[in-house]
């Protein structure tokens, strides 16, 4: 009766915490392509990045051999605020379905910033404070990214200037206040105060702005001011290497209790909590030492994976940003305004990408109301209100969960619970509203931003 002697959360000790990110493409067979220089199509320098990013997060970026990278005690302080983060068994959840599967959720909503993305801020201000850096700029979509990374650098003394989404700006007034109470200053993008905000506002006037606008905001400020870079709270090989704490935390978890995952599912928007999540499993299936069904889960309004084509292509509307091969629906996508949250970026990791490209993970699409209905019965059971991102994963887990149900299996389900939903009540309002709608782009749409793709 080993099922008895699961807790409903497992905590680790402090010390069971990684002391090493694992940087998951040192293992991978087939590596993910490198970052082209927009001008010349060469694969990227550190001297190339170095305008734009910190020198010590370059190394990490290009490095594609070292399979251990130690955490620096200055950041697994910072971690030791709000990690080990639990991983939770679902039992309420698992009652209420009525599912012989086994589910598991890793919650990383536990700090101020309300997702994991705190993993890579504090990572990222340390190595910028390191290298004795004014400040750091960046964009913000929903918000979770910039209050991160606002609480890093006020931890670390950094000015930090975020170029936030206008739509989310407008819709998000208190998470737009937490950076401002972290010390940040928050800018709706585009705007006025920089040379492609201008153009951008010029070519769309009204727009409500995208990450691929925001992106070429922050850059541009980062390389005309001296002191300071930017920084990018996702899709980078480097964010994911930091959010592999996900995953190893978890593995360290199953394996206390003898647990092996069937299924590992987390949401993906531009890739870093799966691809933290997965990392140490993935590298046992990569090995041969172990076998799991992996899958990515997108909104059906911005579908990178399972609509999008694997092609070079800009990080940003801008176009200043490196090329990097991914799963993309083309940097001029921008999805429908009604789509409510987070997972809004046309592209995807370039790492994940090449997993997937190479069959060794699955994605789905999922539409937003049935992704409230999952995160709505979930917060009922389980007691957490799970952000919408993090809904996607729920919503697959369930239906996995279901098909268990169905045959009888008992499968072991693990899935992300990457933040809570405080901020996100304009959507749960919609929802509870019944004024939810789903929007799926058209073909002809999706061919008219893949049209558009740099030819490499
Ligand atoms: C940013 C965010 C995501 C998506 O980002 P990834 O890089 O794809 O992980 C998912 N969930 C939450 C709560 C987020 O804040």
């Amino acid at each position: 009766m080993q099922e008895k002697t699961i807790p409903y959360k497992i905590y680790l000790e402090e010390e069971e915490m990684p002391k090493a990110w694992y940087n998951l493409r040192a293992d991978m067979i087939n590596k993910p392509a490198p970052l082209l220089n927009p001008a010349t199509k060469q694969p990227m320098t550190a001297e190339d990045l170095a305008p734009v990013f910190c020198d010590e997060l370059i190394a990490q970026e290009l490095d594609e051999t070292t399979p251990f990278i130690p955490i620096p005690d200055e950041i697994r302080e910072f971690y030791k605020m709000y990690r080990p983060s639990p991983l939770v068994r679902a039992y309420c959840l698992e009652k209420k379905l009525q599912t012989p599967a086994k589910i598991y959720y890793k919650f990383e909503g536990n700090n101020t910033s309300g997702s994991h993305k705190l993993n890579s801020a504090i990572a990222q201000a340390y190595y910028a404070k390191k290298q004795g850096l004014k400040g750091v700029t960046t964009e913000t979509g929903a918000g979770q990214w910039g209050t991160a990374l606002s609480m890093a650098c006020s931890y670390f003394d950094l000015d930090c200037k975020v170029y936030m989404v206008k739509v989310s700006y407008e819709q998000k007034p208190f998470r737009r206040e937490v950076m401002r109470t972290y010390g940040a200053s928050v800018v709706p993008s585009p705007s006025e105060t920089t040379e492609i905000g201008k153009k951008i506002l010029a070519d769309h006037p009204g727009t409500t702005g995208s990450l691929g606008c925001a992106i070429s905001e922050a850059v541009e400020v980062a390389t005309k001011n001296p002191g300071y870079r930017y920084v990018l709270g996702s899709v980078l090989n480097q964010v994911m290497l930091h959010q592999s704490v996900i995953g190893l935390e978890t593995k360290t978890a199953l394996d206390k209790y003898g647990i092996k995952p069937d299924i590992i599912i987390g949401c993906a928007g531009g890739g870093s909590n799966l691809g933290g999540l997965i990392a140490p499993f993935m590298g046992e299936k990569i090995k041969g030492n172990a076998d799991y069904r992996i899958i990515a889960v997108e909104p059906a309004s911005c579908p990178s994976f399972t609509r999008g084509t694997y092609a070079y292509d800009f990080c940003d509307t801008g176009m200043i940003c490196p090329l990097a091969k991914m799963y993309t629906l083309g940097s001029g996508f921008i999805p429908s305004p009604n789509h409510a949250g987070g997972l809004r970026f046309h592209g995807m990791s370039s790492t994940l990408s090449q997993l997937y490209d190479d069959k060794l993970m699955e994605a789905v699409s999922v539409e937003q109301t049935e992704v409230f209905e999952a995160a709505e019965q979930f917060a009922r059971v389980e007691g957490i209100l799970p952000a919408p991102e993090s809904s996607h994963a729920i919503k697959v887990a369930i239906d996995e969960a279901m098909k268990c149900k169905e045959t009888g299996e008992e499968k072991t389900i693990v899935f992300g619970l990457t933040g809570t939903g405080y901020f996100d009540m304009f959507a749960y309002e919609r929802f509870n509203d019944g004024k939810m709608t789903d929007y799926i782009p058209t073909d002809e749409e999706i061919a008219a931003s893949i049209a558009t793709l740099p030819q490499i």
